[in-house]
């Protein structure tokens, strides 16, 4: 389908993409990445916000026409030639919101294994995001030191970026065994959390027994008690992790969640039975590559509930591999820009890194949840977008 659009309304598409004038070294390698499979032939550049724009023009053509035409020779010329009819339906743009990302890590500073390898690539990771369709970020904390961090890094990024705030079971020893006591840490944790309003969620906070040689299960569990406490003092809804750990995790939060402000088990990776008793106790459903390994994994992920359901990355991990079984299911997902190995990599030339995750390799996970589920990714985008405004906010009005 070749899509002719009115001179007027073509203006408002163009007057858009001067955004992202400078970041022309990054084509991705198909303009398709932004249109879905029925629009592919669509002739002019077009971006997620100008897609957008176009959206919205077309539900009400006579607004835009009138609002926009300079002159009324302009409306009679267009309205008169047939071929430059708005189109019937428009394309969808696919939106998301990565909730899981750890753009703290040192990997998405050209550090990896303690070494420098080249230069930071923060500022080109985030404008490729923007440019795939990524609208907003929300960063994981997993310390308070690196939670800290993430909030330096969104303050950089206003109205894009939010952060989480809390200590991962894998660091439960900074807290349980911190010199001051814990009360000295758990204090400094409500300070930061109520230090900015880009603080979005409390976590990631949970318990992990695949890893017990950074914290044991006792003190995990402590941890996580304390911090839960502290999360229904601030009103923050939970960013959760849990792995191989179900028991302890829902007997610790599941009596607990009347206090809370609900929230997300992210990278989820467990059982139906586990996945239904999370969706059961009111709280959603995170899934990345890691979710989609096996054809298990997506047995699970096809019977979560679209209401249930957010979508991440969890950066610079949990990439889909074409081992997984999820890569059969990629097939008309938007081609990515080339990925070289992190030696070879050349700053400002759009390169991915091979084994990296990042923001703008979502669209991934959306296409799989897709295809997998036999829906559209209209829905999958717009249910996970609605389901993420509704928990974390993040800025985007309730209106919307
Ligand atoms: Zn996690």
């Amino acid at each position: 389908m070749r899509i002719r659009l009115p001179p007027a309304v073509f203006r408002n598409i163009t007057s858009h993409t001067h955004t992202y004038a400078h970041l022309s070294a990054f084509s991705f390698p198909k303009q398709k990445r932004f249109l879905n499979t029925h629009s592919q032939n669509t002739q002019f550049a077009i971006t997620p916000q100008s897609a957008r724009k176009m959206s919205t023009a077309s539900s009400a053509p006579s607004t835009a026409m009138n609002s926009t035409a300079t002159s009324s020779a302009d409306a009679t010329a267009a309205s008169s030639q047939s071929d430059l009819a708005l189109p019937q339906s428009s394309p969808y743009v696919p939106r998301y919101i990565d909730i899981g990302i750890n753009l703290t890590d040192r990997q998405f500073h050209g550090e990896y294994h303690g070494k420098q390898v080249h230069q930071s690539d923060l500022d080109d990771i985030v404008q490729r995001g923007r440019l795939g369709g990524v609208e907003k970020l929300m960063l994981t904390g997993s310390c308070l030191k690196e939670s800290k961090a993430a909030l330096e890094i969104a303050q950089n990024y206003p109205g894009y970026m939010y952060t989480t705030v809390g200590v991962h079971p894998c660091s439960a020893k900074d807290l349980t065994n911190h010199r001051a006591g814990h009360a000295a840490y758990i204090d400094s944790l409500r300070t930061l959390a109520l230090s900015s309003p880009l603080v979005a969620a409390f976590g990631e906070i949970g318990l992990d027994y695949d890893r017990l040689y950074h914290a044991s299960v006792e003190e995990q569990k402590l941890a996580f008690t304390m911090q839960l406490d502290l999360a229904g003092e601030l009103g923050l809804p939970l960013f959760l992790h849990s792995r191989a750990a179900a028991e302890d995790f829902e007997a610790i939060l599941f009596p607990r969640l009347p206090r809370l402000k609900g929230g997300l088990v992210h990278s989820f990776t467990g059982s139906m039975d586990e996945m239904k008793r999370i969706v059961g106790a009111g709280l959603y459903v995170g899934v990345n590559g890691c979710s989609l390994k096996t054809e298990e994994n997506l047995a699970v992920m096809k019977e979560i509930p679209l209401d249930r359901l957010m979508i991440e990355t969890d950066g610079p991990w949990c990439e889909i591999r074409p081992t997984h079984a999820s890569s059969k299911y990629l097939k008309d997902a938007p081609a990515l820009p080339k990925a070289v190995k992190k030696e070879r990599f050349v700053a400002g030339t759009n390169q991915l890194i091979k084994g990296r995750n990042e923001p703008v390799c979502i669209s991934q996970v959306a296409y799989v949840i897709a295809n997998v589920k036999g829906i559209s990714i209209e829905e999958v985008c717009e249910a996970a977008w609605k389901n993420t405004v509704d928990v974390f906010g993040l800025g985007v009005k309730t209106a919307e």
